[in-house]
């Protein structure tokens, strides 16, 4: 098995991402996924919470924002949030979007799943409790890169759509490095077959992607589906890594199936840094 891409922090409200062949750079991107310890919230949001759309106390959950930021030394007048409608669509980020989404959702990005952008002044945040979080890194263009994708966000192809985004401006697939970080596994990942349906008009080889366990219901490996979408947009496997953690079966993370949706959310972070 590939080696975890992603390493607990010293406090452990984070897991920091490494991409595959660039552990070597000091410049890498920083970017990672926050856990659920560590934080102020009570139950069930306990206790690092990080989405204030969900009933949870604001003033805990700033809080715990404010947390995560000293920890990764990431300021919240840099960071922006955008609205996650589990859609496909994209948004290009500059230094004018500082902040926005950081300390109340109502001025986050509208109705937006992915973000990138080359400018070293902001960091871009997802919010998650099970969707698959993808890290996109362009290290000669200087370029990072955040989607949301849930069962929609993937079979509508957030993945691809980011992928192509960047070919537009003249970046090759093969010069992309893609992490997919934790999310739920097929471990504990049951749906249906209209889900399903969904899945096999992406025409992709499904071979291991999902598994019949009964009539009507499947087991689902939304990381896998993601994999065959960013290969068959060009990503060179090398360049692609792989969190093995399921969020549903780890104590560290929140997860919205476990816990029949009254959960906390974490949150996923990529920036350029500072030079
Ligand atoms: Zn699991």
């Amino acid at each position: 098995m590939a080696k975890e891409p992603f390493q607990a922090t010293m406090k452990e409200t984070s897991l920091e991402l490494k991409f595959p062949g660039q552990a070597e750079r000091d410049d890498q991107p920083i970017a990672g996924f926050s856990t659920r310890r560590n934080g102020v919230s009570q139950t069930p949001f306990s206790s690092l919470n990080l989405g204030f759309h969900v009933p949870d106390d604001a003033k805990d959950v700033l809080a715990n924002r404010q947390i995560l930021a000293d920890d990764i030394g990431q300021p919240l007048s840099k960071w922006v949030v955008g609205e996650q409608i589990h859609g496909s669509s994209l948004v290009k980020i500059t230094s004018k979007d500082q902040g926005r989404g950081t300390t109340d959702h109502h001025d986050a990005i509208p109705a937006v799943d992915g973000l990138y952008t080359d400018d070293r002044s902001v960091l871009l945040t997802a919010l998650y409790a099970d969707c698959v979080p993808l890290y996109f890194y362009a290290p000669k263009e200087n370029r990072v890169g955040l989607a949301h994708a849930g069962w929609k966000g993937t079979t509508k192809n957030i993945a691809g759509e980011m992928m192509e985004a960047w070919k537009q401006d003249g970046i090759k697939p093969e010069d992309i490095y893609v992490a997919i970080g934790p999310s739920i596994g097929k471990c504990c990942y049951e749906v249906n077959d209209s889900v399903i349906d969904h899945v096999k008009v992406l025409c992709l080889n499904t071979d291991s992607l999902f598994e019949q366990t009964s009539n009507e219901k499947y087991q689902l490996d939304l990381k896998s589906v993601n994999r065959e979408l960013l290969l068959k947009a060009g990503v060179q496997r090398s360049h692609l890594s792989i969190s093995h953690y399921c969020t549903s079966c780890s104590n560290l993370f929140f997860s919205h199936r476990r816990e029949n949706g009254k959960t906390g959310r974490m949150m996923a972070y990529i920036g350029l840094g500072e030079v």
